[in-house]
């Protein structure tokens, strides 16, 4: 199919099932690493392109078991019965370093992956995991150009992965266990720092813990945001990180989660915020891919992969200095002079 086609497919939804068949392959093309392919998948997002950016980006995060398939199908069903299409993404860290998956099991998200206002899509399958992100930041293109109102990206709680995740999302949200020995753990990771949200999950098995835990993250939050989180920044006419309480299992304040997404985003949008937020997001993925790129052009340098073994040996042994290496292999590889390479 030529581009005009496979945009037409993917951005006229009078045909569901069409359309679905659509997004699937143009995400399978986007996922390969052919070099036609990949011509091929640059030249369909950029006719994509201007179909997409409407969409709320949400992402979640939480360590395995807090509840994040029960919530995502909660959530997605919910919002299903607002009106909304949701599509659901997911950036599986176990995937860039084993092949395996602890988010992809199939049983994951039953009712939801059934309705035709969801579309679920599971992790890219390997690469490394700046690769896994940007194939999950051009799938969520494909389905913001398909007209799904909000995208889930979902990740489980391992730095990165999270990272990356905050890095393709207008808000992030960290899922929590009432306890408070967890908390002290994703305060220490940085991960609370990253956190637009809080939601302390499964409220239903100990309510009193849940709420010790709403006000003791709430009060950390309220610390790391005094202490310089540029995002979180302590002015009235920003969003402050908030912390909810919900039992997605039971289906319990998902209403007032949603109601807190809403206000973020209308704040956001007001102040001109999330408008910033998808800027600098966009650039930081230009230079991220550029970094990787240049990196691998220069370990496939003829003159690097002939120094490289003996160099790289003579720095573990500590007879050459890391840096001097660096500018022998930069130098070689670039025929710039030796003084004049800036590292
Ligand atoms: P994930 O690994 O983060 O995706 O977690 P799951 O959604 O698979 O949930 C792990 C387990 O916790 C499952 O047995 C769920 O039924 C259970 N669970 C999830 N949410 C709740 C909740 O709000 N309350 C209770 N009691 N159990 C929950």
């Amino acid at each position: 199919a030529d581009v005009t086609e496979r945009v037409a497919a993917i951005t006229q939804g009078a045909n569901p099932a069409l359309q679905r068949r659509a997004m699937a392959k143009a995400i399978t093309l986007l996922e390969s690493t052919r070099a036609d392919h990949r011509a091929q998948g640059d030249e369909l997002l950029t006719a994509l392109l201007p179909f997409t950016g409407q969409s709320f980006r949400l992402g979640i995060s939480g360590v395995p078991g807090v509840g994040k398939s029960t919530f995502i199908e909660t959530l997605g069903l919910y919002l299903i019965g607002k009106g909304l299409r949701v599509a659901v993404l997911a950036i599986d860290p176990s995937s860039t370093v084993s092949g395996g998956s602890i988010l992809g099991d199939k049983t994951r998200m039953e009712q939801l992956s059934m309705r035709p206002e969801a579309y679920i899509r599971p992790s890219p399958s390997s690469g490394t995991l700046g690769g896994v992100a940007e194939k999950t930041r051009e799938a969520m293109l494909v389905c913001e150009a398909a007209g799904y109102d909000v995208v889930i990206v979902e990740t489980v709680g391992v730095g990165q992965s999270e990272i990356a995740v905050h890095g393709m999302t207008d808000m992030f949200c960290v899922l929590q266990l009432p306890n408070a020995g967890d908390d002290l753990q994703a305060i220490k990771k940085g991960v609370m720092e990253l956190a637009d949200l809080v939601v302390i999950n499964k409220a239903d098995i100990d309510p009193n813990a849940a709420t010790r835990a709403q006000a003791q993250i709430t009060s950390s939050l309220r610390l790391l945001g005094m202490h310089g989180n540029p995002d979180h920044a302590n002015s009235g006419a920003l969003w402050q990180p908030r912390v909810v309480q919900i039992s997605a299992l039971l289906g319990q304040g998902v209403e007032g989660f949603w109601e807190a997404v809403e206000t973020y985003r209308s704040l956001q949008t007001g102040n001109g915020r999330l408008q910033l937020r998808r800027e600098k997001q966009a650039l930081a993925w230009m230079w991220e891919r550029i970094d990787h790129g240049l990196k691998l052009a220069f370990r496939e340098h003829p003159a690097v992969r002939d120094m490289l073994p003996q160099v790289q040996q003579e720095v573990a042994q500590g007879r050459l200095a890391a840096s001097t290496a660096a500018r022998n292999l930069l130098s070689a590889q670039s025929g710039i002079a030796q003084e004049a390479i800036k590292t």
